[in-house]
């Protein structure tokens, strides 16, 4: 069996559900699809909630355009003898919706647990319309909701998955069954039956757990680019795709920001040993990119450049530090604390400063807090100054081959030194697999081609 995802760009009209239409009838029998919200859905019940919530009537105008939303798709997929029979029960579904915005109105009050009630309206009318029209054209469909058989804890909003539950449920669900499966991505249920989310993106995820769970032979994430690419085309035009990648090399390269795969997708694929195969919706000939074990042979020495465009760099500065222990471990303890997701770490060895970059929106946050946390330090002049530098970049050169190959490193700094383009900072983790640098944003487009010549352009690569 195959598992075949198709997320919001994949569902964004009538015209490309044709599409999706036509890749499944072309693939069945003995596959399962996961899918996510109509494109743009889950921003807009996210909105809806937390606009009833502070008691903005405007959240009744979010909610008409999502039913808007879905009643256009309808008219426009269906002919007019069957679209009543969805439309009818769209609308009892979107009832519930109403009522629970109401209420959510009323209390002016929204938990996690309600946000996640609320999102999940967007896959399952998805999924449910999918299945509609895929057996109005000759697919035998069923829409299956992910909440009868992914199990989580009760983490509203990023609920982890009980495998043991969850892989049993499953593979009850598909016991004896032949119809294509068409399944809600995103969302769960706790043990007790209420509703939870995988958080956003989650969709992905979804299809690598049933994937998991199916001991299925490959799942096929559908998107709107060929698959992963040498960098981002819009920056680097010579960028071409990558057809394979291991599963190290694709969480590298999605934690830097290629929005590729979720990256926790990865972890029961990688178990069982799946392949995740990226494939363009708007070009299905297209080979797309293959994550997975097999060694391919890949004549460059890297595997692609991928680009975080903003962060903000927060260095903590001090002679003091030096031969300090539990320095570092305050610093990462206190950002945990206040949940300010670190990007990128770096220690010069002198001890003399330790420097990590966050998204711009933390970087104000993280300074007070840690002010706060070494503030006797920062009396004693142990530490000197905390400083934040805005508008820099992070390039990722992301690539197995690097760790047999000495001089990766000094071919970016070539490439970017001829350019006279500046390196604020550099990281390269112990696994050899990629090399980070931290560099002015305004830098950012001429330095990816630099770095994309030197490695792919040039002759003996
Ligand atoms: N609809 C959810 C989101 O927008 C899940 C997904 O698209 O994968 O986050
Ligand atoms: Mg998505």
């Amino acid at each position: 069996m195959k598992i075949l995802k198709f997320g919001g760009t994949s569902l964004k009209d009538a015209s490309v559900i044709r599409q999706v239409a036509r890749i499944v009838t072309d693939r069945q029998p003995d596959i399962a699809l996961v899918v996510s919200a109509f494109a743009g859905i889950t921003d807009r019940l996210i909105r809806a909630a937390r606009q009833a919530a502070q008691g903005n009537t405007a959240y009744t105008q979010e909610e008409k355009a999502i039913e808007e939303h879905h009643l256009a798709m309808i008219r426009e997929l269906f002919p007019s003898d069957r679209q009543s029979s969805v439309i009818s029960q769209v609308l009892l579904t979107l009832n519930d919706l109403h009522d629970i915005l109401h209420g959510i109105f009323l209390l002016r009050e929204l938990s996690p647990r309600v946000l996640d009630f609320v999102m999940s309206f967007g896959e399952r009318l998805s999924a449910y319309i999918l299945s509609e029209f895929l057996n109005e054209n000759g697919t035998k469909a069923r829409y299956l909701d992910a909440r009868r058989c992914v199990k989580t804890n009760e983490n509203f909003g990023r609920a982890r998955v009980l495998y043991e539950q969850t892989n049993a449920a499953i593979r009850d669900c598909f016991a004896d069954q032949t119809d294509v499966a068409v399944i809600t991505g995103f969302i769960a249920s706790t043990l007790n039956g209420e509703t939870t989310t995988l958080g956003r993106s989650g969709s992905d995820f979804t299809a690598s757990i049933f994937a998991a769970a199916l001991r299925a032979e490959e799942i096929e994430i559908w998107t709107d680019v060929d698959g992963v690419m040498t960098a981002d085309p819009q920056m680097v035009p010579s960028a071409f795709t990558v057809p394979f990648l291991s599963y190290e090399e694709a969480m590298e390269l999605s934690h830097f920001g290629a929005q590729v795969v979720h990256p926790a997708t990865m972890q029961p694929a990688l178990e069982a040993h799946i392949p995740i195969r990226i494939k363009n919706t708007f070009r299905p000939e297209a080979a797309g990119t293959v994550i997975g074990r097999q060694k391919v042979k890949w004549p460059y020495a890297i595997k692609s450049l991928t680009a975080v465009r903003e962060v903000a760099l927060i260095s903590v500065i001090g002679s003091g530090m030096i031969g300090e222990t539990g320095i570092a471990g305050r610093i990462f303890s206190t950002l945990a604390r206040e949940e300010i997701n670190i990007i990128l770490i770096s220690q010069a060895s002198s001890e003399h400063s330790v420097c990590f970059a966050v998204a711009p929106h933390c970087a104000q946050k993280a300074r007070q807090a840690l002010q706060k946390e070494l503030r006797l330090e920062l009396l004693e002049k142990r530490v000197n100054r905390i400083q934040v530098e805005p508008q820099l970049s992070i390039i990722a050169v992301v690539g197995e081959n690097m760790r047999r190959t000495p001089g990766i490193a000094g071919k970016v700094f070539m490439a970017l030194g001829e350019k006279k383009i500046n390196i604020v900072a550099i990281a390269q983790g112990s696994s050899e697999l990629n090399i980070s640098l931290v560099l002015a944003a305004d830098d950012l487009p001429s330095a990816l081609n630099a770095i994309h010549r030197t490695f792919f352009e040039r002759e003996n690569v």
